[in-house]
């Protein structure tokens, strides 16, 4: 439902809305916004507001610093707080040269190109259904964040102790006012975890809802006092936060190519194509979908979280699960990804993946209907089943290592990410922890 000019400016008038928050997405994920008082929303629409990409993460030098941001009038939308002093309407951005050319380093135009190449193999909409999770902390007398968690609750809980579900009935009513289709909302496995499961949309809608959840929850979180994170793990010993993606392709007169009723297992050749592209190419996309050195101590056995690369219609402990769904609701559910992964870069990653196997036709392998947790490494190895990467190193090494996936991100992105990410680990490996302190010190 696109806006024209006029009907934007006659709503800025009738809603009584002061400023604009124009967003955008950095490389790593992080939402990048500038606030706009409302005199210069002609400004806005025309194309004309001009910033520093040298200031922003992964995008340019300083020679090359000015950029503009064109705002997509389709993400228009008035967050539902802060009425006292006018209300605040947001609009996400692309980012744009001086010339008028889309930005490479721009996730959000990233993902657009891996979409025009979708389209160009006849297909409409690549559906993303995400499932983000993330946990409720306390914070103290000064504001900090805690590792207290707010709850002692369990999945589904619906004890009146359960502080942190007004916060999340608040989160999805904040969600419903701001147009979102919420599906469920639900408290975790881990004490002072939730899920929100909102419908899904085409990729480049669903990466932009991505990003407001993840500021909606914030905000919401911080009017209880407590601190909402999507780190991944963010406590040892109990499970991590994820967020499937849950995906399908619709053709041009909007029928789920992933569905036909002929087959055994209802699955289309398109289906099982993808499905062999997102096997062959998992270990390099997992360094895009769990991007940061917390990522990977999720990734581990025992908490729900995949392990090996493998699919399966029947268990939920590999890497991708095909739910029962049939019909419109035919999808794959890949639940290695988390919510640290930028979701621009995520989505072109899986997609590309996927256009891979259909363009070479690559088999489905890896099927696996027993608990894989519960094979020997020997059982494993026989039925060919790749671990996925164990650490952040590892995975960059698969991501450099596949020009398919790295090519997904265009050579700007890849560049900076690869960059960035090194030193990350870098500096990770380079410091000395309390547990190596604990498990040390005395004994040597
Ligand atoms: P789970 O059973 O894994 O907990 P949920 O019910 O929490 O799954 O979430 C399912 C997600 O899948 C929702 O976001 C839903 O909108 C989405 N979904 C449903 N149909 C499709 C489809 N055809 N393509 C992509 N996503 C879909
Ligand atoms: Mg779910
Ligand atoms: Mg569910
Ligand atoms: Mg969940
Ligand atoms: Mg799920």
């Amino acid at each position: 439902q696109k806006l024209t000019k006029d009907e934007v400016r006659t709503m800025v008038k009738d809603e009584n809305i002061r400023f604009l928050r124009v967003m955008f997405t950095d490389l790593l994920g992080t939402i990048k916004s500038v606030d706009l008082p409302v005199s210069q929303l002609d400004k806005l629409m025309d194309n004309k507001i001009m910033f520093d990409g040298s200031s922003i993460d992964g995008f340019v030098r300083i020679e090359e610093s000015d950029m503009y941001l064109y705002p997509d009038m389709s993400t228009w939308l008035v967050f539902p707080w802060g009425a006292e002093h006018g209300k605040v309407a947001r609009v996400i951005c692309s980012v744009h040269m001086t010339d008028g050319t889309p930005f490479e380093g721009d996730p959000r135009n990233n993902l657009k190109r891996v979409l025009q190449d979708m389209q160009k193999m006849g297909f409409k909409d690549f559906n993303i259904g995400p499932e983000p999770e993330f946990f409720l902390f306390k914070t103290d007398a000064d504001g900090n964040t805690t590792t207290n968690v707010n709850d002692k609750e369990n999945y589904f809980d619906m004890e009146p102790a359960d502080v942190g579900e007004d916060c999340r009935r608040d989160i999805v009513l904040a969600l419903e006012k701001m147009g979102f289709d919420v599906e469920a909302a639900h408290h975790e496995v881990a004490p002072g975890q939730h899920e929100v499961d909102f419908k899904y949309a085409d990729a480049l809608e669903a990466a932009d809802n991505i990003q407001t959840f993840k500021l909606i929850v914030k905000t919401i979180a911080k009017k209880y006092g407590l601190h909402a994170t999507f780190m991944p793990k963010p406590l040892s010993g109990i499970n991590g936060s994820g967020m499937h993606l849950n995906m399908s392709l619709f053709d041009k007169d909007g029928h789920n190519a992933f569905y036909d009723e002929n087959d055994e297992k209802q699955l289309s050749q398109t289906a099982y194509h993808f499905l062999g592209g997102l096997m062959k190419h998992a270990r390099s996309y997992t360094a895009i979908c769990n991007p940061i050195v917390n990522s990977y101590k999720r990734l581990v056995p025992g908490y729900e979280a995949p392990v090996y690369v493998a699919w399966s219609t029947s268990n939920r402990s590999p890497l991708i699960r095909i739910p029962s769904d049939r019909g419109m609701g035919t999808r794959l559910e890949l639940r290695s990804a988390d919510p640290s992964a930028n979701p621009y870069l995520a989505i072109a990653a899986v997609l590309e993946a996927g256009l891979d196997g259909l363009r070479n036709q690559l088999p489905p392998i890896h099927e696996v209907d027993e608990n894989i947790y519960k094979m020997t490494s020997a059982e494993r190895d026989k039925k060919d089943i790749r671990n996925l990467p164990d650490t952040l190193h590892n995975a960059l090494k698969s991501l450099a290592e596949d020009d398919v996936i790295n090519g997904s991100m265009g050579a700007h992105i890849y560049h900076s990410f690869m960059e960035a990410k090194t030193r990350e680990y870098d500096a990770y490996r380079q410091h000395v922890s309390d547990w190596e302190r604990q498990r040390y010190m005395d004994q040597y």
